[in-house]
């Protein structure tokens, strides 16, 4: 049930044998030792709702949540009540004016963007959104190895202007936040929703301690048209940007069959200290918004892996639910990404769905390792 080796136990009880002296601690300790997990949840992560006849309804953290209690998970995770990020925590990311346009479009309702209605409200909520990040990153600190908040993986956000339902980059605060206080060097994020991370990209092009890696449906037929291959940083941060853009009917085996030659090597090579995970489930075959066409035992195996890796590397996971508009859907592939973070066997299967193309995704993880080749071994 728990994926923790033996000899990792043994040394963490023989440390607390020897610091704490006494036997009866021993065996304590070895009683109690299983991963720790949190999640985060505030019933107000529901009023992030961008209204009835929009994609982004506000109900999904509360029917992600009792679904999983419902399938007995979500007693494998601590619940964490997380708080506002405060202003000073926009502003590590977020120019001012941007943060000010914002708040003011908070009190009065209006629109961020074309497709990105501000109702009235939403300054505070989308604080809390991030502060939900922040708080899960904080616990990977306190001796958690996996923590979640349903309500995260806003890539869209860039320092100064947003769309694509965003308003705060939650994931590159909650970096700015963690390297602040936790002097950390080597951040790589596991960007898997079906849109690109444009927001996070224009943030972290020119950074090299960001690993920033995107699987995504190609930017030539989905919003935000950006993250096409050869985008891979820039100057000295060259190879630490990586864009895997799949084209419209890619379905799961040749999705992970791409993961498995990328992403493993890639993050036993750069050696994070801790992983970000946005895991959207936007890339479901019966999800309105985009072409992909995964099925709900890819998310499984895809958690599997990540959680592997961060086990194998930081033990440090940070998972961002990310989007999935398919109410039904979505609720049940993010419960596959917990079976797949627990190694729980009884995650839900249906019938693959055979790729529209397969060349063209081969082709286009051959241009990857063509463009990475200098950087990384892959
Ligand atoms: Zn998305």
């Amino acid at each position: 049930m728990f994926d923790v080796n033996t000899e990792q136990i043994y040394v963490f009880n023989c440390e607390y044998f020897y610091t704490e002296g006494n036997l009866f601690t021993y065996r304590a300790i070895s009683l109690s030792v299983t991963m720790k997990r949190a999640i985060v949840y505030h019933e107000d992560f529901n009023k992030y709702d961008l209204g009835t006849d929009h994609p982004l309804i506000g109900d999904k953290p509360k029917n992600t949540m009792s679904f999983l209690k419902e399938k007995s998970v979500l007693s494998e995770f601590q619940i964490f009540t997380p708080k506002k990020a405060t202003e000073a925590d926009l502003l590590k990311v977020h120019d001012p004016s941007y943060v000010e346009h914002v708040k003011k479009l908070s009190q009065t309702g209006g629109w961020l963007s074309e497709d990105t209605p501000a109702p009235k409200g939403i300054f505070e909520v989308a604080s809390l959104a991030t502060g939900g990040s922040m708080c899960a990153g904080e616990k990977l600190f306190e001796g958690y190895e996996v923590a979640v908040n349903p309500l995260g993986g806003f890539h869209h956000a860039s320092k100064g202007h947003s769309s694509g339902f965003c308003f705060f980059n939650d994931i590159a605060i909650t970096i700015e936040y963690l390297r602040q206080k936790h002097k950390l060097k080597r951040f790589m994020i596991i960007d898997l929703d079906v849109h690109h991370g444009n927001g996070t990209q224009d943030i972290y092009i020119d950074d090299k301690t960001v690993l920033n890696l995107s699987f995504h449906q190609d930017g030539r037929t989905l919003y935000p048209g950006t993250g096409s291959v050869e985008t891979i940083g820039r100057e000295d941060a060259a190879g630490y940007t990586v864009n895997l853009p799949f084209p419209p009917g890619t379905g799961g085996i040749s999705y992970l069959k791409a993961f498995k030659e990328i992403v493993p090597p890639i993050t036993r090579q750069f050696k994070p200290e801790i992983i970000l995970y946005q895991s959207g489930v936007d890339t479901h075959h019966a999800d309105p918004l985009a072409d992909l066409n995964l099925t709900y035992q890819t998310y499984y195996h895809l958690a599997k892996q990540v959680a592997a890796l961060s086990e194998e590397t930081s033990k440090k996971l940070l998972v961002l639910l990310g989007g999935g508009y398919n109410s039904t859907a979505c609720i049940k592939s993010y419960y596959n990404i917990f079976c797949g973070i627990l190694g729980k066997q009884d995650y839900l299967e249906e019938e693959e769905i055979p790729d529209t193309d397969p060349e063209e995704v081969k082709n286009t993880i051959q241009q990857l390792k063509q463009y990475l080749n200098d950087y990384w071994s892959l």
